[in-house]
Order: C-alpha cells, then sequence, then structure tokens
C-alpha cells in the first residue's frame, strides 16, 4: 500500500506491520530485518516512512489512573484525544500538547513535541514519568530520566530510532473548566509582534498567526492568542468536526492570489488591539482538528511543513530576514504559526531552543525546494535549527549543523543495535 503522513509527501510503497500480531519482541526483530514505528501518521515528513511500517495503534489500552497524583499509565498507541474525551470532563488535562490531539503518545513522546506553554512548561517528555522501550535483543527496557536516562534522552525526540515505545505513564494536570480565558491581540509589524510576545510572557499558553505575505511596513503583522485554563467549573466537553474536505483539490485552488485573500480576510477578523474571549479547549488547542482531512486542500502533490527555531538574541533579525525573503518570493503559506519557545533541555535530539520558532505551510512545487534551501542558509547563519517532526527535505549537513548531540544519538544506535533495523526514510537521508 501506499502510505504517506500528514503532509501527503512524500506517497511511499510500503507494507504494514501491525504491532499486536508480534507478541514475541524477538521474532518482530527476527522477521523483519528494517522497519519503523508509525504512530497516527501526524508528522508531516517520511520519519515514519520505509520500506516496512510497524503500525503502533492497536497498543491502544489505558491501564491505570492514579487520581490522587494525575498519573496515567497507557499503552502507547493510545491518542491524546482519546485521554481527552475521557479525562478531561473529570477535571484532567494533558501538561503539553501540541496543536493536533490525533497524535499517539508513542508519537508524542518520539518528537518530544512542544505547546503553546513550551515557555514556562517545556516539552512532552517533561510531562513523561517513564516509559518501556523494546529494543532488537527483546529487552524491554524501564526508562525515566533516573533510569536508564541515556536511553530516556535519546528516545524523546529521536523519532522512533531507539526502539519502540509500548507503554508510558504521564502526568496530567488538574483543570476546573473546559474553557479557557483567551485575548486575543493584533499587531501592524514585526516589531510590535515581538513586545506582544514578551509583554505577555507570563501567560501560560500564547501563539501569533503571521501573515508571511505583506510588504514592508506591515511585515510580521500578527494576531498573538494567549490564554489560561478558565476558573469557572464548565467541565462539558464536546468534541465537534465542523468540515470536512471530502476529495483532493486541484493544486491550483492555492496560490497566492488565494492566500493573500485568505490572509487579508483572517487579518481583519479580530477587532484592533486587544480583545477577550471565552473558548474551548478543543477551539484554542486545536482549531484544525474542526477540519476534517484539511490537508488536502494542497492538492495532489502534497505540503510540507517548514519549521525552524532561532535563538533568542537572532530571533528577531533572523525573522525579518526570513519574512522578508517570503515575501519577495511570492509563495506565501497562510498557515505560518510563531511561538515562544524556553529552555533547551538535556534531550539529545529535541527540538525546542530558547527563542522563537516559525512554522510555514507550503505546498510541493518546483521551485520550493530551491526557495526553501535558500531559508534554510539564513537560518543557519543566524543559529537555528530544524524540526524533525516537520522535515522532508533537508540535507544531513544542515541537520547536523544545528545538534551537537548528533554524534551521541548515532553511538548509541549502533550499541543496542537499533542502527540497522530500525530506519526510516528520514534517518537514512539525514544519516541518523
Ligand atoms: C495539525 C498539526 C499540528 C501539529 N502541531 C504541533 C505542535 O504544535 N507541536 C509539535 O511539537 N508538533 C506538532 N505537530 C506534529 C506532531 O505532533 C508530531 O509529528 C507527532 O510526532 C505525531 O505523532 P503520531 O502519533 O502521529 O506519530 P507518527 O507521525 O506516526 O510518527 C512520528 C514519529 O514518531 C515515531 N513513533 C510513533 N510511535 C512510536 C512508538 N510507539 N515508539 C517509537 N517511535 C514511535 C515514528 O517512528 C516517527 O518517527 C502537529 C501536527 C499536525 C498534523
Amino acid at each position: 500500500m501506499k502510505l504517506h503522513s500528514w503532509g501527503n509527501y512524500p506517497r511511499y510503497q510500503t507494507t504494514e506491520i501491525l504491532f499486536s500480531q508480534h507478541k514475541n519482541a524477538k521474532r518482530l526483530f527476527a522477521d523483519y530485518t528494517e522497519f519503523i514505528p508509525f504512530g497516527n501518521g501526524r508528522s508531516y515528513g517520511d520519519s515514519a516512512l520505509n520500506d516496512y511500517v510497524l503500525n503502533l495503534r492497536p497498543l491502544n489500552y489505558l491501564m491505570d489512573f492514579n487520581p490522587n497524583n494525575g498519573h496515567l499509565r497507557c499503552q502507547a498507541g493510545v491518542l491524546l484525544s482519546e485521554i481527552i474525551e475521557i479525562f478531561l470532563p473529570r477535571g484532567w488535562f494533558l501538561q503539553i500538547t501540541p496543536g493536533t490531539k490525533f497524535i499517539t503518545i508513542g508519537g508524542a513522546i518520539a518528537a518530544d513535541v512542544h505547546g503553546k506553554n513550551h515557555h514556562v512548561a517545556g516539552c512532552f517528555s517533561e510531562s513523561v514519568i517513564e516509559f518501556q522501550l523494546l529494543l532488537p535483543n527483546g529487552e524491554l527496557r524501564k526508562c525515566s530520566k533516573q533510569e536508564n536516562s541515556a536511553l530516556f534522552q535519546a528516545t524523546c525526540g529521536g523519532m522512533g530510532l531507539t526502539g519502540i515505545i509500548t507503554e508510558a505513564t504521564i502526568q496530567l494536570q488538574r483543570v476546573t473548566s473546559a474553557e479557557i480565558e483567551q485575548k486575543t491581540i493584533k499587531t501592524r509589524n514585526l516589531e510590535e509582534t515581538f513586545s506582544a510576545f514578551e509583554n505577555n510572557k507570563n501567560i501560560t499558553y500564547s501563539v501569533a498567526w503571521i501573515d508571511c505575505l505583506t510588504s514592508e511596513k506591515n511585515l510580521g503583522r500578527s494576531i498573538l492568542t494567549v490564554g489560561e485554563h478558565a476558573a469557572n467549573s464548565n467541565l462539558k466537553y464536546e468534541s465537534k468536526k465542523l468540515l470536512n474536505v471530502p476529495f483532493t483539490l486541484p493544486g491550483f485552488v492555492l496560490n497566492k492570489y488565494s492566500t493573500r485573500l485568505f490572509n487579508n480576510i483572517y487579518y481583519r477578523l479580530p477587532q484592533k488591539g486587544v480583545s477577550e474571549q471565552i473558548t474551548t479547549i478543543d477551539k484554542f488547542f486545536y482549531p484544525l482538528d474542526a477540519i476534517g482531512n484539511w490537508n488536502r486542500i494542497y492538492g495532489k502533490n502534497g505540503f510540507t511543513q517548514y519549521q525552524f527555531v532561532l535563538p533568542a538574541e537572532s530571533s528577531y533579525a533572523g525573522l525579518e530576514t526570513v519574512l522578508r525573503r517570503i515575501s519577495k518570493s511570492g509563495m506565501g503559506s497562510f498557515l505560518a504559526v510563531l511561538k515562544l519557545l524556553g529552555k533547551t533541555n538535556d534531550n539529545w535530539l529535541s527540538f525546542p531552543l530558547e527563542g522563537y520558532t516559525l512554522a510555514l505551510d507550503f505546498k510541493i512545487e518546483k521551485r520550493l525546494f530551491p526557495l526553501l534551501n535558500e531559508l534554510d542558509a539564513i537560518v543557519m547563519d543566524f543559529g537555528g535549527r530544524f524540526y524533525l517532526a516537520k522535515d522532508t527535505r533537508m540535507s544531513a549537513t544542515t541537520f547536523a549543523a544545528g545538534y551537537p548531540k548528533i554524534e551521541r544519538f548515532r553511538e548509541l544506535r549502533k550499541n543496542t543495535g537499533t542502527a540497522k533495523q530500525i530506519k526510516s526514510l528520514q534517518s537514512k537521508r539525514l544519516k541518523l
């Protein structure tokens, strides 16, 4: 079958192995000489693709919950959405969540995902108490910050390349409401966007949509939303799909004119300055999940998400340079998301650096990759790096330049036998 991740690019001929059919771990590694774990395919590029993929979704049991301390033990194929449906009405929510709830616990650990609260709460691994990792010799290793810490640090952010995560215990946070008190701030340029972020640093959640097709005077104008869990006691939670994109749209639908039109309308929606709203957890954290199959709007060639982070001291100058280059190219992305990131953690390949991260969606077309190569060079000049979970095309040199612990990662893969047996298209391209 042809498999793809969220970007619909690349589409790759693969054979699927269902984990549940392999009760005997040793046999799994004996039967398949090379494969990659697959969660729910919400990474964008080729990190979960290879000739053989090991589908972990059948591992979907919730195993134990302690209401005294919020510790949840579950199998690795459980989706965040399944946890929310069960636990939010009972007053518990994830400590860290990305912009979609349709990812597995295994995928969340493997990418060490970050959310809108990274500047105060860090990556998903901060909420991981321990996990079980299956190695090629058939051994199941318990990993935590204290026990087998090297394996823990290599696995959180290690994109499935250090073994198969079979289950995890994570910390949930107490909430009294399924709603968010939100503040929306409309800015007119990059300078205002940065000061709005800095002035709201003490607020737990923040994210900005940036219009990346504007000219010089409005360069970097954005809509910043910040929020806190509401204090009311409304724990009613209903997950709704509002729309569905029923088929792949023709590629020409999204072009610089339609993107500019969308950006102009979207920017005009909120009132000028600052406004306040009460919204739901779904609308605040997962606005795109309400539109089923929204990835089809990019056409049959698919799309890629280009995400990089720049250190705090070079964030402003670097972003200004990148935005200017994109604006000049006319290949603007209507999904352009800017987040403030906090301290770097100890995990070897975790993406976040203290600074700002920008994520941009681009339709796959001929002139795109030369533009992205140029942007790579700018990001590297400003000391930045790129996110594996979104990548589908960067070079091994570009990747390695941003990750000083890459040699240690390669060494661990050699020593555990995972370098031989667990590989993705991405790990081969990037020589991981
Ligand atoms: C709309 C949208 C918004 C997003 N927003 C964010 C965001 O705000 N922040 C962020 O950080 N990310 C974000 N992402 C990316 C997404 O959270 C990650 O790519 C995540 O890893 C996807 O999880 P998955 O279960 O779908 O895994 P897959 O995409 O199937 O796999 C991702 C990686 O995890 C590995 N893996 C999966 N399961 C296991 C397992 N059990 N054991 C070992 N390895 C495993 C795979 O080998 C692969 O390398 C977003 C994605 C989408 C589509």
